[in-house]
């Protein structure tokens, strides 16, 4: 392979030049190899051949006719000209109009042959087209051979790319076509033989070219079924091998406890998701190499029992737990509900945060080095300077992917390679959770306490606005409190930097600091965003004079957020202005309803977990969500949150719509972008995919073969982060 030629500027190519070079460098497009792994959005199919006696109204093909009489160019007005003329094949006519396009009458010679491609219009009679796309006939008539490197514009499949501004579809279709020509010889084969030759699969060359200018449809399949079996094999070797390295870790065996006592301490039966989940994080801990678990569960699922049980275990070992939530509201409510239940079996539970006075926080330093605290929750305060541990053996993060992989790794360093638990509320599928936790083993908690009631979900308009207050107004006047979410218009625009305290913004998410692509398509751009600030001020002075109304929002200093969130908890205000500061774990089991503000800027997922705020008490629980787009697909999108309450089928819907990239942002889970594969509908070459990288792996662990030369070299280039433990 000549990976010299891939790695060559665009700006080389004919017809790019330096003002177009900057365009595609908007698309990340600055070599060949990007450009040619800058795969079509869509495909138009140019292929059908008709003859005049055999059109369709309505219908869009290729017709072969010649131009029969001279074009004529009608000057109709200013601003509209017109060229018509008469086309024909052996057994009939086709009228040809074209607007606005005088020079078409130069263009067109009566005489020669032309393929007309274009829908079909007019009456059967008197068939036409409005401004067809039109070629000389080709001398191979009908495309029969596939000729990538030839600039036909009809009677092939067509590429459709997604654009940026100033680029039009024909100069990307024409810088592919030229890139693809330029490195016909180079393109990579990173694939081992032998796994090609046992899956079927053709060659990366072949794929390359088809994938940009298909020969046929089966061609493209043949092609995408390559290209997305050698991106879920590169992923999945790379994840395996990560996998690997991390097992040779020695860890720390801790005895397996009595648990009666901490069952017979509990106030319900846990379910049988949450029993397994158990026994598999103290199976693990009990073996002598680190435990690296992820549990996950959809909100109110309960895996903080599972990290109780984690840390009994780890206590009646002698050793210490941490524990780290992302933001103090959560420390504290962990801090709450985990000091009730493991205090009085004897435990020392302690708490750690940023808002905390210097002598608060020395005092815990000590307690912690002395080992007098069993267990510490905390913000990632945790990480700090001072924090040292005795013996710490358990290392607990909840909602992992808002820490970054280093804050996880600054609080393990802290122990001698402890046991890791690691606890996500966005329910992933399956399949999706184990590639992109490839390093971790995951238990999945797919069953919820009995006796847990549906909140009755409403996709509404700005026309119920009137209807919703009132609705608001009797809750609350039934004692029951509200939440009202925001999306944060001034952060926005924020930079990255997160929130000042903590160093942990649950509001940096992508999902609204971004449009999706399709949010982009459908929602209309002039709803107005309600900014929580000016919101609150509306509700409080003109709305609801006679309730008792609090803001919390990310740029709030953190004390007062705190404040305003307690207050809230305490029942001390009956509605909750926020924005996505509450998405995670807060509990008030009196909040009976959520609104939702300009619900389609949110991600489902997100959807989903601002609802699981409600429904945690003995309440009927609502939420609203206000759409402002009028787009069906927005709208239908939407539905989805009305259909189901069950996070992974939400969670798989996000996915569908909107990628792995976005699910989670890849700044946090670190991994490579999907360029065609998708992880929801391409399941099963996945599992094809993921099979056949573990089975290369077994015969070559590190990738060392020949054969395997060029998928360590991607893998090394594409998880630069995590090179180190390639070498
Ligand atoms: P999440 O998975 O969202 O973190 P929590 O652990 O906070 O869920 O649990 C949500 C609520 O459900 C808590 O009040 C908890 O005490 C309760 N809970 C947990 N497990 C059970 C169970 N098996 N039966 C009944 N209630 C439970
Ligand atoms: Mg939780």
């Amino acid at each position: 392979m000549n990976s010299e030629t891939l790695d060559t500027s665009i700006r080389y190519l004919k017809g790019v030049g330096a003002a177009r070079e900057k365009m595609f460098a908007k698309l990340g497009i600055t070599t060949l190899r990007d450009l040619i792994g800058y795969f079509p959005r869509a495909y138009e199919d140019r292929t059908l051949f008709k003859r005049t006696n055999d059109l369709v109204i309505g219908e869009t093909v290729c017709v072969v006719a010649m131009a029969a009489t001279a074009p004529q160019l009608s000057h109709i007005r200013k601003g509209l000209d017109i060229v018509k003329l008469k086309a024909v094949d052996e057994v009939g006519t086709l009228e040809l109009t074209f607007f606005n396009q005088p020079f078409i009458k130069d263009a067109i010679k009566p005489g020669e042959m032309y393929v007309f491609y274009g829908k079909i219009e007019g009456t059967l009679i008197r068939p036409a087209m409005v401004n067809p796309l039109f070629e000389k006939q080709h001398v191979h008539d009908r495309a029969q051979d596939h000729d990538v490197a030839s600039n036909k514009i009809t009677g092939r499949i067509m590429p459709i790319y997604a654009l940026t501004a100033g680029l039009s579809q024909k100069s990307i279709q024409s810088a592919a076509l030229a890139a693809l020509e330029k490195c016909e010889e180079d393109l990579p084969d990173i694939l081992p033989e032998n796994i090609v030759k046992k899956h079927e699969l053709c060659r990366a060359g072949y794929a390359l070219k088809n994938i940009h200018f298909p020969e046929d449809m089966k061609a493209l399949e043949l092609s995408r079924k390559r290209l997305i079996f050698e991106e879920f094999f590169v992923l999945a070797s790379a994840m395996k091998l990560l996998k690997d390295g991390r097992k040779e870790k020695i860890g720390r065996a801790l005895k397996l406890p009595q648990w009666d006592q901490f069952y017979d301490a509990l106030s319900f039966k846990p379910t049988q998701a949450q029993m397994r989940a158990i026994e598999e994080a103290a199976k693990d801990m009990g073996a002598p190499q680190a435990m690296n678990r992820l549990i996950q569960g959809d909100v109110g699922s309960g895996k903080t029992l599972i990290a109780a049980a984690c840390c009994y275990m780890t206590w009646k070992s002698g050793c210490q737990s941490a524990f780290m939530a992302p933001t103090e509201i959560l420390a504290k409510q962990h801090f709450q509900s985990l000091s009730a239940l493991l205090e009085p079996m004897g435990m020392h539970v302690g708490l750690l945060v940023g808002s905390m006075t210097a002598k608060q926080k020395k005092d815990i330093y000590a307690r912690l080095s002395l080992g007098e605290i069993d267990l510490i929750i905390g913000t990632h305060a945790l990480v700090s300077q001072g924090v040292s541990f005795r013996e710490l053996a358990l290392v607990i993060t909840d909602e992992q992917h808002r820490f970054g992989v280093g804050q996880r790794s600054m609080l393990t360093e802290k122990g001698d390679s402890p046991h890791v638990l690691i606890m996500s509320a966005t329910p992933i599928p399956r399949t999706l959770a184990l590639i992109i936790y490839g390093d971790l083993d995951v238990s999945i908690i797919d069953e919820m306490p009995s006796g847990r009631t549906a909140i009755e979900t409403y996709v509404v308009s700005e026309r119920h606005r009137k209807r919703v207050y009132q609705f608001i107004n009797k809750l609350a006047l039934e004692g029951r409190q509200i939440y009202i979410i925001c999306p944060m218009v001034e952060e926005l625009a924020k930079s990255d930097d997160g929130a000042p305290e903590s160093g942990i913004d649950p509001e940096a998410m992508p999902v609204h600091g971004r449009k999706s692509a399709e949010q982009a398509d459908t929602a209309s751009s002039d709803i107005p965003l309600k900014s929580a600030v000016e919101y609150h001020k509306v509700l409080q002075d003109e709305i609801f004079p006679n309730l008792r109304i609090e803001l919390v929002h990310g740029k709030m200093a953190s004390k007062k957020k705190d404040a305003a969130m307690e207050a809230f908890a305490r029942g001390e205000a009956d509605i909750l202005v926020a924005t996505t500061v509450v998405e995670v774990g807060v509990d008030v089991p009196n909040a009976a309803l959520i609104i939702v503000e300009n619900a389609d800027r949110f991600g489902l997922s997100q959807l989903h977990q601002l609802r699981g705020r409600v429904g945690r008490g003995v309440h009927e629980s609502f939420c609203i969500l206000f759409s402002g787009a009028a787009g069906d697909q927005s709208r239908a999108r939407l539905d989805v949150m009305r259909a189901t309450g069950d996070g992974f089928k939400i969670a798989e819907e996000d996915l569908k719509i909107r990628g792995p990239g976005d699910f989670f942002g890849s700044r946090q889970h670190g991994l490579p972008e999907m360029k065609i594969a998708n992880l929801a509908t391409d399941m099963l070459i996945l599992n094809q995919a993921q099979d056949a990288a573990h089975e290369n792996l077994r015969s070559d662990p590190e990738l060392k073969s020949p054969e395997n030369r060029k998928l360590r070299a991607q893998i090394a280039q594409l998880f630069e982060i995590n090179a180190d433990r390639l070498n």
